[in-house]
């Protein structure tokens, strides 16, 4: 029996320690969240992620893995060279800093959004001219589910939006005229195996994750490549520059032409991959836990079309039809345990089908019974 540490017990470290008994594998978190969603399918350290017992509890499994980008420096500091860490520090010092993500991924090849790096306030003037004249500003760091952005339409909203923000560090995006978002997930071993998750469409409102669903539909890419081999091989291109070991998941923006912007990296499973709990294959969990732990990789991800529905808290008055969703033929519910917050990622509805359209009308039909959907 493997042990694999987790660092945080949010509902992302509860999927993969379900997905990692069927592999004999044991799964302990450090998370200071008494409630926390892992805290039922795995061991939880209750204390704070720089508490030395708890990190030396960690070091004494066979390899860590984290479940948010933001996880204390001093944390991956005292577990370095006690215990392999994957991904590794390095690939997290980049992948929680904007700025620092998107020259990583330019001097790896890939393609991102323009923008300009907002430090100080001189950097304000032209920059919103630099990234063509409509954008986002976007902290560098602890942003999520769309927190931490605002969009900007001319300098004067520019300046307000960065001194509300407080002065921190900060990108400017240009706004991009995508035309879908999709999503990969790449794992690595330690010998430089790579294997990759499905391509994912998502749909986002008001920049929180709504929907997901794989397959994505097929488009051209430049060069006549497919998108999905367009994506695999940007990622791989990353994985490789950034010498990751474990698994990562880059999210895209797909322009008219097919050519695919880099948004940002994910060092982790992803709300998008989670399709892949019900599609048939290999979940990003599992293959999250066998890449940290250097167990064999195959491609992961589904073998049938399939979809998944966010559910987020809801106002008083608005709660879903539980009974309706638990009944739906080809759904499935995954549930967080957290307490409702309007907004907040509760749960999620897997749902399969024998094609996208069914996929897509079943997804409706969730999104009526979450009250999301009038129609
Ligand atoms: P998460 O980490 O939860 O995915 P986040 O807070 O890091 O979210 P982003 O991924 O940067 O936020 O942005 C959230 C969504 O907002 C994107 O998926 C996209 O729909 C929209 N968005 C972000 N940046 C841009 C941009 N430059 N142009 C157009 N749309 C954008
Ligand atoms: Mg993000
Ligand atoms: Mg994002």
């Amino acid at each position: 029996i493997y042990t694999l540490g987790i660092l945080g017990g949010g509902q992302l470290a509860q999927m993969l320690s379900l997905a990692a008994i069927p592999l004999g594998v044991r799964c302990v978190v450090l998370e200071p969240d008494p409630q926390a969603p892992a805290r039922l399918s795995a061991e939880h350290l209750q204390a704070a992620y720089t508490d030395a017992a708890g990190l030396d509890q960690l070091a004494q499994c066979d390899a860590v893995t984290l479940e948010f980008e933001n996880v204390p420096t001093e944390a991956t500091a005292a577990l370095q060279g006690r215990v392999p860490l994957r991904p590794s520090p390095a690939v997290l010092h980049l992948s929680k800093h904007r700025a620092r993500e998107k020259a990583a991924l330019v001097e790896a090849g890939a393609e991102v959004a323009p923008y300009v790096v907002i430090e100080h306030a001189a950097d304000l003037s032209g920059a919103l001219k630099t990234v063509g004249g409509t954008g986002i500003l976007k902290t560098s760091e602890l942003g999520y589910d769309g927190k931490g952005q605002a969009r900007i339409g001319s300098a004067a909203e520019l300046r307000a939006a960065w001194k509300e923000m407080g002065g921190v560090p900060c990108v400017l995006e240009g706004l991009v005229p995508f035309v879908r978002e999709v999503s990969l997930g790449v794992a690595r071993g330690q010998d430089g195996t790579i294997s990759y998750g499905p391509l994912v469409e998502n749909v986002h409102a008001g920049g929180i994750l709504r929907r997901s669903i794989f397959p994505a539909a097929s488009s051209a890419a430049p060069g006549g490549v497919g998108t999905e081999q367009h994506a695999r091989r940007i990622a791989r291109s990353v994985a490789e520059a950034w010498d990751v070991v474990g698994l990562i998941t880059l999210e895209f923006f797909e322009l008219p032409g097919g050519e695919l912007l880099v948004n940002e990296v994910a060092p982790r499973v992803h709300n998008s991959g989670h399709l892949t709990q019900d599609g048939g294959g290999v979940s990003q969990f599992e293959a999250a836990v066998r890449a940290a732990l250097g167990l064999p990789l195959q491609d992961f991800g589904p073998l049938l079309p399939c979809g998944m529905v966010n559910i987020l808290g809801w106002e008083e008055g608005d709660e879903p039809d539980w009974d309706g969703l638990e009944c739906l033929r080809g759904t499935r519910l995954h549930w967080y345990h957290k307490a409702n917050r309007p907004g907040r990622k509760l749960g999620h509805v897997n749902v399969v089908g024998e094609s996208r359209e069914e996929v897509q009308s079943r997804m409706d039909a969730v999104e009526r019974l979450l009250g999301t959907r009038r129609d």
